[in-house]
C-alpha cells in the first residue's frame, strides 16, 4: 500500500511561485520513483511573508508556525521582508522561532555549469553556518538616538572608551553554549557523512572574544572526539583546522579542493555562501537547509528577486536541490540521488535558465518551467 507523506510547503514571495511551480512535480515524481511507488507526497500549503501579510495581516501567521511545529519539517521559497514590517528579516525570525541553529549549504560543481574557475570540479564544500547568533540577533542602535547616547555614555564613564557622539552601535553576541552545540552538530554530521575535514572560518585575530572565542570553543569540542578527529593530516580521521576569514575567501578561489566542511559564525557563513555559489554558477543553483533539534526547514540560498517575479525565467535549481536535501534528511537517500542526477544531466545537456546561459557561449536559455519539465523527464 502507498504511504502518504505530508510535507508543509511555503511557495514564497517574488520568484517563489515561478520556482515552486517548476519544482513541485519533480519532488512528487522522485518520491514515487525512488521508493518504488511505496510513498507519495501530500503537500500542506502554508502562508508566510507578503502573501500572508495581504491575506492575514501577519508576516508569519500562527497556523503556519503551528503546522511547521507539528510536522517538524517544511520546504519554503524565498520571503520578502517589507521595509517597516516589524521584523528585521522574516527569514531570520523563522530560524530564531524554531531555533534552527545550523544552516547547511552544500556547494558542489555539477558538470556543465559555468564557472570563473579553471578547474571548478575541485569545488565540493559544505558551508555550515551558525544560524541564531552573531549580528543577526539584531541588537543595534541608530546614531543620535537616546539609546545609542546611553551606550556611548556607559562606554565613556564605565569602560573608559570614548567614541564620537555620532556613532551607531551594534552588538555582536557569540556564546559558548551556541558555539558548542553547533560544533557538536557539525562533527556528528561530518562523521555520519564521511567527510574529510572541518575548517573553522573566523576573524579571531581582530574580534578576539567573539570570533576568536568561537574558534577556541570549536577546538575544545573537537578535542572531545579523539577517535574521529585529528589536528594533523591523517588518512583515517577527519582533519580539524581553521582559517582566518579573509584568507578563506582567497583559498576557496585558489585551492578549493583543500577544503571540505567550513564551520562558520553567522556573518562569515552568509558572505561565504554567496561567494562560493559564484564559483559554481551562482545563487540560482545553491541549495540550503536550516536545521534545529526539533524542526528543519529547507530553502534556496537566494532571495525573492522581485524584478524577475512571474516571468518564468529564473533558475529553480536551488529549490530543486533544497528538496533533495530534504529527502536525504528524511532518510530517502535514493530519492535525493535521483533528483541530483537528473539536475546534473539536464544541465550537461545545455538546458539552463538565463542566469547560467549568460555565463556560457552560444547557449540559449530555457524558461523555469521548461527546465523543471526537463529535470522531471530525466528522473
Ligand atoms: P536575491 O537573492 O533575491 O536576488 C539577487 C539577484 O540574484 C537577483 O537580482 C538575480 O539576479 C539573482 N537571482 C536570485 N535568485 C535567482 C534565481 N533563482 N535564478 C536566477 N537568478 C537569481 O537578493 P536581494 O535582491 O538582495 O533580496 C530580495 C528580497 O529577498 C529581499 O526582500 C530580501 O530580504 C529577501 N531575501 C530572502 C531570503 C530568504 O527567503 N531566505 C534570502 C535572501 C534575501
Amino acid at each position: 500500500m502507498t504511504e502518504i507523506i505530508k510535507i508543509p510547503c511555503i511557495a514564497g514571495d517574488g520568484i517563489g511561485d515561478d520556482i515552486w511551480s517548476a519544482s513541485r512535480e519533480i519532488f512528487e515524481e522522485a518520491l514515487i520513483k525512488g521508493t518504488a511507488g511505496q510513498k507519495k507526497i501530500k503537500w500542506i500549503p502554508l502562508l508566510a511573508g507578503l502573501k500572508a501579510l495581504e491575506k492575514e495581516d501577519k508576516l508569519l501567521p500562527d497556523k503556519t508556525l503551528e503546522t511547521v511545529k507539528e510536522y517538524k519539517i517544511a520546504i519554503k521559497g524565498p520571503l520578502t521582508t517589507p521595509v517597516g514590517g516589524g521584523f528585521r528579516s522574516v527569514n531570520v525570525h523563522l530560524r530564531q522561532i524554531f531555533d534552527l541553529y545550523t544552516c547547511v549549504r552544500p556547494v558542489r560543481y555539477f558538470k556543465g555549469l559555468p564557472s570563473p574557475l579553471k578547474t571548478p570540479e575541485k569545488v565540493d564544500v559544505i558551508i555550515l553556518r551558525e544560524n541564531t547568533e552573531d549580528i543577526y540577533k539584531g541588537i543595534e542602535w541608530k546614531e543620535g538616538t537616546e539609546e545609542s547616547k546611553m551606550i556611548l555614555d556607559f562606554l565613556k564613564n564605565k569602560m573608559n572608551v570614548s567614541l564620537s557622539s555620532d556613532t551607531g552601535i551594534g552588538i555582536k553576541p557569540i556564546s559558548k553554549t551556541g558555539t558548542v552545540r553547533f560544533t557538536k552538530w557539525a562533527i556528528d554530521y561530518a562523521i555520519k557523512n564521511k567527510r574529510r575535514s572541518i575548517t573553522v572560518v573566523h576573524k579571531g585575530n581582530i574580534m578576539k572574544y567573539t570570533e576568536g572565542a568561537f574558534r577556541e570553543w570549536a577546538y575544545e569540542v573537537a578535542k572531545e572526539y579523539p577517535k574521529a578527529i585529528s589536528f594533523e593530516e591523517s588518512d583515517e580521521k577527519i582533519l580539524f583546522n581553521d582559517r582566518i576569514a579573509d584568507n578563506m575567501f582567497m583559498q576557496m578561489i585558489l585551492r578549493p579542493d583543500e577544503y571540505d566542511i567550513l564551520l562558520c559564525p553567522n556573518l562569515n557563513g552568509d558572505y561565504l555562501s554567496d561567494a562560493c555559489a559564484a564559483l559554481i554558477g551562482g545563487l540560482g543553483v545553491a541549495p540550503g537547509a536550516n536545521i534545529g533539534d526539533n524542526v528543519a526547514i529547507f530553502e534556496p540560498t537566494h532571495g525573492s528577486a522581485p524584478k524577475y517575479a512571474g516571468k518564468d525565467m529564473v533558475n529553480p535549481t536551488s529549490l530543486i536541490l533544497s528538496g533533495a536535501l530534504m529527502f536525504r534528511y528524511m532518510g530517502f537517500d535514493a530519492v535525493a540521488t535521483l533528483i541530483e542526477k537528473a539536475v546534473e544531466e539536464t544541465i550537461q545537456n545545455g538546458l539552463v535558465t538565463y542566469d547560467l546561459a549568460r555565463q556560457m557561449v552560444d547557449v540559449k536559455p530555457v524558461s523555469s518551467s521548461r527546465f523543471g519539465r526537463e529535470v522531471a523527464e530525466r528522473l
